[in-house]
């Protein structure tokens, strides 16, 4: 494994292109009280920049430009056609920028270059051209009204809810900024983005960026700050119609508690611990291999990471050894340079995660590759895996968020069907399998929002994504998400006789 010396880019370079300061009403401006705070390089611990931190009145300002650009401005009022156009170049500026932009995002989040390159940027951009796409196709529906006190049709208009407050975490920070705010943005509403405090750089790009795509000001605000005061402030403002949130179940539940004094819908995308189950029938290396990427992928900070993964007893063994060895042989290191893993996203992070894996230590999990610390500059942690796992130990139970894999073992499809949902969360899931009866009694037995079948992790635009039980409400993309974004009007209409 690599060690990491300084980032192969030109920091100072690249982060003196990057807004400092809130972004409202179309403008960059220093926040009230004045206040910053330290953005860290994961990988070094050291500061990227000191980024204007929100509170309260910064949040009221931005949600007051927002209500206006929504109240009066022309974004819910031009067509849908216009709108698209407007988005479509804002999907185009972030594909110009996609160096630019991934370098940012590895900065900032400690991910290898290589992901934010292909992946999180460029399904940044296709994000946002996806919903372009939709704004000149939301409308509703026709509707004959028999009725004895006369003739009636009624109508209904899929209307912008109004002010949308969305708050993301740092896993991904561009794409789930662009999960948000595509949908919300294509269907007429206005924005106040707040980014992850620990990931706030991309953001704020993604902000100056739609602004040069023309974007009208107030329609989309960020507010880079601390979740209970500037996420708070966004939660209880009364000027702000919705919620989306994505983050922790224990966030998503003080948001659903907080919302309830204005009775603000809220959608909410949060915790899972999803079960990966492997038949016995599989190829067993390629099993291992997309098992490692189920669980591994972004340093296991993926909510619908594969952190219980039930293997068949017919094949455990030889599962189990390989598994343990490729997690040995992953590339863990500098983000900037060939590696698989990189930094975790903190320090908070990294100690919760070392702090489950001496659980897993201590309720006799069998360690067989990692459990520590790697080195003592960065968050970077060894690739772990534990074998033996039981059903009733923390690491069985808990959300780790980290490059921890849990390999259980199983013996029949109705006990691996029951031991999957015993679990409160239900994001992702998947089966991996030949015999499609097999495969067809577990997606269906399953009780989670996507089940991935012989591949995982797979996320496509248009294909709806959330949770079942209490890992959310609502679905971020594909059509699935503009109802989130709009609300039905029914406008009904008597029918007269005309006179001659
Ligand atoms: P994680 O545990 O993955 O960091 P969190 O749920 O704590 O996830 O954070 C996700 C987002 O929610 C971040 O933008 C964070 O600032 C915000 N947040 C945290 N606490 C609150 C809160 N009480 N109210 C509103 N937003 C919050």
């Amino acid at each position: 494994a690599s060690r990491v010396a300084e980032p192969a880019v030109a920091v100072d370079e690249l982060v003196s292109n990057v807004p400092t300061q809130l972004l409202i009403d179309g403008k960059f401006v220093d926040p009230v009280a004045g206040r910053r705070f330290d953005v860290l390089n994961p990988a070094t611990e050291q500061r990227l920049v000191q980024m204007a931190e929100a509170d309260k009145e910064d949040v009221e300002r931005a949600v007051r430009a927002a209500r206006k650009a929504f109240d009066e401005g022309p974004w819910p009022r031009m067509g849908g056609k216009a709108r698209g156009k407007i988005l479509q170049r804002f999907a185009e500026l972030v594909e110009k920028n996609v160096e630019e932009l991934a370098q940012l995002e590895s900065l900032d989040n400690g991910k290898p270059i290589f992901f934010s390159r292909n992946a999180d940027i460029p399904l940044t951009a296709n994000h946002l051209s996806y919903f372009a796409g939709w704004a000149d196709k939301i409308h509703g529906q026709t509707i004959p009204c028999d009725n004895t006190f006369g003739n009636f049709f009624a109508y209904t208009l899929h209307e912008p809810i109004g002010v949308v407050g969305s708050i993301i975490p740092w896993n991904f920070p561009a794409l789930m900024a662009a999960w948000k705010i595509a949908p919300a943005l294509a269907a007429g509403n206005c924005v106040v983005l707040k980014p992850a405090e620990q990931t706030p750089l991309t953001a704020m790009r993604l902000g100056q960026l739609a602004l040069e795509a023309g974007l009208p000001p107030g329609v989309l605000n960020v507010v880079p700050g601390f979740g209970p005061s500037a996420g708070g402030a966004i939660v209880r403002s009364p000027l702000v119609d919705k919620v989306s949130f994505t983050g922790s179940t224990e966030v998503g539940k003080i948001i659903m508690k907080e919302a309830a004094a204005t009775v603000k819908p809220v959608g909410l995308e949060l915790g899972g611990k999803s079960p990966l189950i492997v038949w016995k029938d599989v190829d067993v290396d390629k099993a291992v291999e997309d098992a490692h990427f189920a669980l591994f992928f972004n340093h296991g900070q993926c909510c619908v990471a594969g952190s219980r993964l039930f293997v068949h007893e017919a094949i455990y063994d030889e599962f189990v050894e390989k598994a343990a060895a490729r997690a040995k042989s992953k590339k863990v290191g500098d983000p900037f340079t060939d590696v698989e893993q990189g930094p975790q996203v903190d320090r908070d992070q990294m100690d919760k995660i070392l702090g489950y894996i001496e659980s897993g230590k201590q309720q006799g999990a069998k360690l067989l590759a990692g459990g520590s610390r790697m080195g003592d500059r960065g968050y970077f942690v060894q690739p772990t895996v534990f074998a033996d796992v039981q059903d009733d130990m923390k690491i069985a139970q808990e959300e780790i968020f980290g490059p921890v894999q849990s390999i259980l073992k199983f013996s029949s499809l109705e006990e691996v069907a029951q031991r999957a949902n015993n679990n409160p969360y239900g994001l992702g899931a998947g089966v991996f399998a030949r015999d499609v009866d097999v495969i067809n009694y577990l997606t269906r037995s399953i009780r989670a929002g996507t089940v991935w079948v012989n591949c995982y992790n797979v996320f496509d635009d248009s294909v709806p994504f959330g949770g079942y039980k209490q890992s959310g409400i609502g679905r971020d993309k594909g059509e699935a998400a503009l109802a989130h974004y709009t609300q039905v009007k029914s406008v009904y209409q008597k029918m007269e006789t005309p006179q001659p």
